[in-house]
């Protein structure tokens, strides 16, 4: 059994006094901290603090060892053959912007084909679009079932026009949809397209193999996952990584500068350019053993029995709509849905009343919003701290939400 009433008392923000007591159900846009992580970023800077990779003295030396440390634990966390092919950047949105940016000019030219999702987040999407639009290339999306999965067959016409790349992602962050990612894989590699995997609502709730998935990039967020803000990475594979140019250019990227010619400086330098943010690295390596001990699979199975509660009630209430795939196959904990005659703000708004923190809005996918047909929807998402009587006070809300509007 998963103990998620004792989880939640790690987490000072959860725990704090008043009525109604907090019911935070937005973790799918940023998760909590435990008290351990806070832990971690006040020893670090207590008695560790210093900048990394360029002094001497004992300080300089405890964060090198805090901060390259993380990156072995990463490795090791997501099966990284080496930590050299470990990135650290802010977050998501920057590690995509970086294999875009760096990989996307240097491989793509007019008239090849880039081909993304229409359940993208914008930050998987509106970077390839960009870099695609800027060298000519094409861009097509794959579209979505009436159930909200990836359109298999859709995804087939578009390897047989051979892509240069395939960018989505691993869970939809509004539908919850689990995408199979290592039979996409391979099919895009059979046609010669690498894979840029948006792993930012998958690496917080289910364990994740870079190996097994075989994808060529993947990128996530720290802060979605219990670290904090301003932490991320880019995990991709050495020989592509060696071959791509830098993406930032600077501090710490380099080997030689002479005037008349840079030389870069080894994985995984070459795409660290300046200073990191490395209390929230230290942050980060605490928020991935606080996960790892409550067990990535016993996560993700709590979140679906979360999820399936949360949809059997929101469909049991007459007027309710819940988008995406159904709790009778494997899906994340983000559940989406419609209140007839309310709209998605006041919906999250009359929730807030009764202590019930969701997210409204278009959540960064308005291409999923069109095929939707609907500018926002309200959003729960799920984590390792809600518990089923969450669930009952989302739905008591809903309820609630109806009958200021009846
Ligand atoms: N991709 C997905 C699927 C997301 O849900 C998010 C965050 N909402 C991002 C990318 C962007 O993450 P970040 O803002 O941390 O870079």
């Amino acid at each position: 059994m998963f103990d998620a009433a004792a989880v939640k008392r790690d987490f000072p923000i959860l725990n704090q006094p008043g009525e109604p007591s907090l019911v935070f159900l937005d973790s799918g846009a940023s998760s909590q901290k435990p008290q351990v992580v806070i832990d971690a970023l006040v020893n670090y800077y207590s008695t560790a603090n210093s900048n990394v990779h360029r002094g001497v003295y004992k300080l300089a030396v405890a964060a090198d060892a805090a901060f390259d440390g993380t990156r072995e634990q990463v490795a090791m966390w997501l099966n990284a053959p080496s930590s050299d092919e470990v990135i650290f950047t802010r977050g998501t949105t920057e590690a995509i912007n970086l294999v875009a940016s760096s990989w996307g000019r240097a491989n793509l030219q007019p008239g090849d084909l880039v081909v993304s999702t229409l359940m993208e987040h914008h930050s998987s999407f509106v970077p390839w679009q960009m870099v695609a639009e800027e060298k000519g290339a094409r861009f097509e999306a794959v579209r979505l079932t009436a159930s909200g999965e990836l359109d298999q067959d859709h995804y087939q016409e578009l390897l047989a026009q051979h892509p240069k790349v395939v960018a989505f992602t691993h869970v939809s962050n509004v539908l919850g949809t689990i995408n199979p990612v290592k039979e996409m894989t391979a099919q895009a590699h059979a046609v010669g397209a690498i894979v840029c995997l948006d792993a930012a609502q998958s690496a917080p709730h289910m364990a994740i193999d870079v190996q097994d998935l075989d994808v060529d990039f993947l990128a996530l967020s720290g802060h979605k996952m219990l670290a904090p803000m301003g932490v991320g990475v880019l995990y991709g594979k050495r020989a592509l990584l060696e071959a791509m140019p830098p993406y930032q250019s600077g501090g710490s990227m380099i080997r030689k500068v002479t005037l008349e010619k840079t030389t870069f400086a080894n994985l995984p330098h070459k795409f660290e350019a300046g200073t990191p943010s490395v209390g929230d690295v230290v942050g980060l390596g605490a928020a991935i053993s606080y996960l790892q001990g409550l067990g990535f699979a016993d996560i993700a199975r709590h979140e679906h029995d979360l999820a399936a509660a949360a949809i059997g009630q929101l469909n049991a209430l007459p007027g309710v709509t819940v988008y995406g795939p159904g709790a009778d196959v494997p899906r994340a904990g983000v559940v989406s849905f419609a209140v007839d005659g309310v709209h998605p703000h006041d919906v999250a708004a009359l929730l807030d009343e009764k202590g019930v923190a969701v997210r409204a809005g278009h959540h960064c996918a308005q291409p999923l919003m069109r095929e939707l047909g609907v500018t926002a929807t309200t959003r729960a998402s799920f984590y390792v701290y809600n518990t089923i009587d969450d669930v009952d006070r989302l739905v008591e809300g809903v309820r609630h939400a109806q009958r200021v509007f009846a």
